[in-house]
């Protein structure tokens, strides 16, 4: 019997940030040094920046689903399921499966990045009528449901269904909304063709925020160019403005426009993953307050990093936060585990610095703005950055392929908007697709670890 006992590290979340540690904790630690799990709902890493292209149809959903068994020399073991509590003082993190069963892993590290869900707010009605853009299920289902607008328009005899139903609505100036509005915009533009009965001026986009600008990170000049792009293509945009109320076929907005509509996309920011809410400790806006080195102050093994952690953004000082991006969680994914790795040898840990790249903006065809290393740029050259960099940031080479097959395949062909069905009649709400009612309070974490109860 082997009585050999190693630290055992356990990693939550397989997006950019967990997945990153995992691979560089593989590559730097001998299978004898440290036990390495994962524990993550989905077979996949899923790259989320390219998300709008998946519900316009441009790539295939399978494109950006990058595998976590792509190779043989993956050796972590990967349970799956979500983490629905953490207890830092037994030092045990509780899962519940993917077939509903509660388990309680112990751990001696823990590297927390379960990544974040869509922000919401008090609006009536606007959990139970919007739909996000956070999950690969989402953009899957926004596409089918934005075809079956324009098939049922198609079908319908009333004017008045007609026209709410080819009105769409995304809330949410950022680089999210902006980009699923001038996707999906693309999609609707381009599949009105087939319908020789709908009349296309009744197709309406609006983009709103209650922001005074879209994109503020972009710049005046830049910021101005995005506006000027999607109100030539027709998208309203409506700046200092959000949601009053939601409803099943309506919108009502704060300046006291009702807007018939079936549709409404909601991307007005993200709050951290209620995970970190489990552990009690200590918060800034909802994202767990970690050191430089990304530990948990005062509680030794415990790391926390990407959208769901606070980490100081020490290129920029000021006791400014790193923010929400692809860019910083791969980094710090990285770094993470060289810091684990440092703490689990004794050895001293470093603190995370980056110096923000830049942002970049596919608006779909060839309309783009990119900012990268502070250089402005439109169109093409933009469209050019915006996509090299997403295409060399994919993880495997077969990602990479699959990416620029779709992407050739859809400028040359285009685009057959297709209705799956496949999620079809299935409740749609956030809390469908983000399982934000699946985690635990404190108390009923301390009561599973203690085997007092099993959580409902
Ligand atoms: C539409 C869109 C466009 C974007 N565009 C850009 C862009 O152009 N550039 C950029 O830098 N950033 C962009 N971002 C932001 C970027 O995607 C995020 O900042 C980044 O994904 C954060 O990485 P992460 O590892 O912290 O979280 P994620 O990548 O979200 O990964 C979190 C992982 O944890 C899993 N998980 C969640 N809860 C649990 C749990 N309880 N237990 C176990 N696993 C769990 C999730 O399934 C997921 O796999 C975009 C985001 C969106 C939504």
């Amino acid at each position: 019997m082997n009585t050999v006992t190693r630290p055992r590290i356990l990693v939550v979340g397989a997006g950019f940030a967990g997945v990153e540690c995992v691979r560089r904790l593989e590559r730097k630690l001998s299978p004898d040094e440290a036990d390495v799990t994962l524990v993550t709902p989905f077979a996949y890493q899923l790259y989320l920046p390219l998300l709008p292209q998946v519900a316009s149809g441009v790539l295939t959903p399978q494109s950006i689903a990058v595998s976590l068994r792509r190779s043989k020399k993956y050796r972590t073991r990967i349970i799956p399921g979500g983490a629905i509590g953490v207890d830092l003082k037994s030092k045990v993190c509780v899962i519940r499966t993917i077939t509903d069963e509660i388990v309680n892993e112990p751990y001696d590290y823990i590297v927390l990045a379960p990544g974040s869900i869509t922000r919401t707010f008090d609006i009536p009605g606007l959990t139970d009528h919007a739909f996000g853009m956070k999950t690969l299920a989402e953009a899957a289902y926004i596409r089918d449901h934005v075809i079956s607008q324009l098939d049922l328009a198609d079908a319908s005899q009333d004017p008045v269904e007609r026209a709410s139903r080819l009105q769409f609505v995304v809330v949410g100036g950022g680089y999210a909304g902006t980009e699923t509005a001038a996707c999906l915009q693309r999609l609707t533009h381009a599949a009105v063709k087939r319908y020789p009965r709908l009349d296309p001026s009744l197709i309406k986009w609006h983009l709103i925020d209650i922001a005074p600008k879209l994109m503020p990170e972009l710049g005046d000049k830049l910021g101005s160019s995005a506006q000027e792009i999607l109100r030539r293509r027709g998208i309203e945009i409506s700046l200092g403005t959000s949601i009053a109320k939601a409803g099943p076929e309506e919108v009502t907005f704060t300046d006291g426009r009702v807007i018939p509509t079936r549709t409404l996309i909601w991307t007005a920011g993200v709050v951290a993953s209620p995970l970190i809410a489990t552990l009690g400790a200590e918060t800034v806006k909802g994202r767990l307050a970690v050191a430089p080195e990304m530990n948990l102050p005062g509680d030794d093994g415990v790391f926390a990093l990407g959208d769901s952690a606070a980490v100081p953004d020490l290129a920029k000082g000021d006791g400014a936060m790193c923010p929400p991006t692809a860019q910083h969680a791969l980094r710090q994914g990285r770094h993470v585990a060289d810091n684990v790795i440092a703490s689990l040898r004794g050895q001293v840990m470093k603190p995370y610095v980056h110096k923000d790249l830049g942002l970049v903006v596919d608006l779909g065809g060839t309309d783009a703005v990119s900012k990268p290393l502070g250089i402005e740029l439109r169109g093409l050259p933009a469209q050019a950055v915006a996509r090299g960099y997403h295409w060399s940031a994919l993880r495997t080479n077969v990602a990479k392929t699959r990416v620029m097959t779709n992407w050739l395949l859809n400028a040359v062909a285009g685009d057959d908007f297709v209705r799956t069905g496949f999620q079809a009649r299935k409740a749609a709400r956030l809390k469908d697709f983000e399982y934000t009612d699946a985690y635990l309070t404190p108390e009923q974490v301390r009561a599973q670890v203690e085997g007092s109860g099993r959580p409902d």
